[in-house]
C-alpha cells in the first residue's frame, strides 16, 4: 500500500525551520525593507548577505533546482511543501534564491546553457550578482506565440535583434534579457545598444529591440528552438506559482476565521451566521483540493517528467487562479471595510488575484488544452447510443448471466421478475 500523505520526519525538520525562520526573520525584513535583495544599501545588504547564508548553511539555497542542474534537487514535491511556506512572504522567494522571473532563466540556462553560458550567467544569477527578465509577450499577442514577430538576423559574427516586447517583468532593473525571438531564445544585456524601454508600464516593462547586436554565443539553445525552451521554463514556472498560491490562499483563510471569531453583529459572532461559514467551510474545501491537486502533480512530475504531466499542470494553473480569486474574495468580505483598505494583505491579494489567470497563460488557453489532452484518451461510441446506454447494458448482462440461468432455474426466475418489473416500471 503505497499511499501516504504524511512528511518525512527528517524533511519537517527542515519545514518547521522555514516556518520559523520566515515568521521571525523574513517577515520583519519585508515589511521594513520591500525589495532588500536589490537595495545598494551597504547596511541593508549586510542584513540580506546575513540571511541568505542561514538559508545556504540549510542547504536550502536555490531550491528550484534538480541536482542534475547544479542545485540541492529536493524535487518538486519537496518544493512544494517549501513553497507553501514561502508564498506567504512577499521577500522569501529572493531570500532562497528562488524568485521569479530568474528562476525560469536559470533553468533555461542550466538545462540548455553551453559551459561558458553557464559560467557567465547562470552563476551570477545564481548567486545573485546579476538579475534578469524574460522578453516573450508582444504588443499584438501573448496568447499565441504564432503571432510573435522579434526576429534576429544572423549578420557575420552577430546576431541583430529587431522586434517590440510587451510585459517584461522587471526588465528596466535587469542586467540580462532572455528574449523569445521567432528563430531561437536570445541572452541580451540590457545596455546593449538598442535596448529601449519605454516609459509605461513601470514594472512590466514595453521593451523595443532596434537592431540590437550580440555575439553569436548569446544563442540560448539550438537555433529555432525557443518553443521548446519556453515551454520547459513556463512548465516549471506555473507549478511554482500553484504551491506558492496556496500559501496566498492560506494567509487569506487565516485572516478570515480570526475575523469570523472576533467580530459580531446581530446577537452572534459572526462565524455564526450561516452565509459566513458556508464561505468558511468552502474556502477550506477548495484550498483542500488545490493544495492534493498540486501536491499530486508535483509527485507525478518528480515520477515522470513535467512534459509528461503537462494536462495536470495546465489543470493546476487554471485551478489555482480560481480559488486565489474566490478566497481572497471571501477573505475580503468577511473582514468587511477593513478588507477593502490596504492595511491588510487581503486587499492587495484580492486585486492582484485576476493576474493568475493571465501570467503564464490564459485561463483558456489551459482550459482548452486540458479538454483537448484529455479527449484524446476517449474514443467515439459506434451506433447512437453511448457506452452506458442501460438497455444495452442490461442486455449484455443477460448473455452473460445466460450459462447460470441454464444451470439454475430459480436464478433464472428471480432475474425475469425483476426483467419484468422493471419493464412494467417504464
Ligand atoms: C503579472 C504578469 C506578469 C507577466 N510577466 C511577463 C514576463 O515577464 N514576460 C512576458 O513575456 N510576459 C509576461 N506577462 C504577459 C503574459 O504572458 C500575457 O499576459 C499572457 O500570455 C496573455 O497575453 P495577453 O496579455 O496579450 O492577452 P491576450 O492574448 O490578448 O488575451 C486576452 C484575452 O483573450 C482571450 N483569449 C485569448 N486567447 C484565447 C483562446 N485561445 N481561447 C479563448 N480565449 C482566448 C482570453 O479571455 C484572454 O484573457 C505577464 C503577465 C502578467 C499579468
Amino acid at each position: 500500500m503505497a499511499w501516504d500523505f504524511s512528511t518525512d520526519p527528517e524533511f519537517q525538520k527542515k519545514l518547521d525551520w522555514v516556518e520559523q525562520f520566515c515568521r521571525d526573520e523574513v517577515e520583519p525584513l519585508g515589511y521594513l525593507f520591500p525589495h532588500a535583495v536589490r537595495l545598494p544599501d551597504p547596511h541593508v545588504r549586510a542584513l540580506v548577505k546575513d540571511l541568505q547564508q542561514q538559508v545556504k548553511d540549510q542547504d536550502l539555497w536555490a531550491i528550484f533546482l534538480d541536482e542534475e542542474l547544479g542545485g540541492p534537487g529536493y524535487g518538486q514535491l519537496k518544493l512544494g511543501l517549501l513553497n507553501e511556506i514561502l508564498g506567504r512572504y512577499p521577500a522569501a522567494p529572493q531570500l532562497f534564491g528562488a524568485a521569479a522571473p530568474d528562476t525560469g532563466n536559470m533553468e533555461m540556462l542550466a538545462a540548455h546553457g553551453t559551459e561558458e553560458q553557464k559560467k557567465r550567467w547562470l552563476e551570477p544569477l545564481i548567486n545573485q550578482e546579476m538579475f534578469s527578465a524574460y522578453s516573450m509577450t508582444e504588443p499584438q499577442g501573448g496568447s499565441d506565440p504564432n503571432l510573435f514577430k522579434t526576429h534576429a538576423l544572423r549578420d557575420g559574427d552577430e546576431w541583430v535583434i529587431s522586434g517590440e516586447k510587451w510585459f517584461t517583468s522587471a526588465g528596466r532593473v535587469a542586467d540580462i534579457l532572455f528574449v523569445m525571438c521567432t528563430n531561437g531564445m536570445f541572452v541580451v544585456p540590457r545596455d546593449t545598444p538598442g535596448v529601449e524601454i519605454m516609459p509605461e508600464p513601470r514594472n512590466h516593462n514595453h521593451i523595443i529591440y532596434n537592431d540590437v547586436r550580440v555575439p553569436l554565443d548569446h544563442l540560448l539553445g539550438p537555433e529555432n528552438g525557443a518553443k521548446v525552451l519556453a515551454q520547459r521554463r513556463l512548465g516549471g514556472g506555473r507549478i511554482h506559482h500553484a504551491m506558492r498560491t496556496i500559501a496566498q490562499c492560506k494567509l487569506a483563510f487565516d485572516m478570515m476565521c480570526e475575523r469570523a471569531l472576533s467580530r459580531e453583529s446581530h446577537g452572534k459572532i459572526i462565524g455564526e451566521h450561516q452565509m459566513v461559514q458556508e464561505k468558511i467551510a468552502e474556502s477550506y474545501a477548495s484550498i483542500n483540493m488545490l493544495r492534493l491537486y498540486v501536491l499530486e502533480t508535483a509527485w507525478k512530475i518528480d515520477n515522470s517528467s513535467t512534459q509528461e504531466t503537462r494536462t495536470d499542470i495546465a489543470a493546476v494553473k487554471f485551478t489555482m487562479a480560481k480559488v486565489l480569486r474566490e478566497v481572497s474574495f471571501n477573505a475580503l468580505h468577511i473582514l468587511g471595510s477593513l478588507g477593502t483598505t490596504d492595511l491588510t494583505p487581503i486587499q492587495e491579494m484580492y486585486a492582484a488575484a485576476p493576474t493568475m489567470g493571465l501570467a503564464d497563460g490564459v485561463d483558456e488557453v489551459h482550459i482548452a488544452t486540458v479538454a483537448r489532452r484529455v479527449l484524446k484518451e476517449y474514443t467515439p461510441h459506434d451506433g447512437y447510443w453511448p457506452t452506458e446506454y442501460i438497455p444495452a447494458k442490461r442486455e449484455e448482462a443477460w448473455e452473460k448471466f445466460k450459462p447460470r440461468f441454464d444451470a439454475n432455474p430459480d436464478l433464472l426466475k428471480v432475474a425475469e421478475g425483476y426483467r419484468d418489473y422493471l419493464a412494467k416500471r417504464r
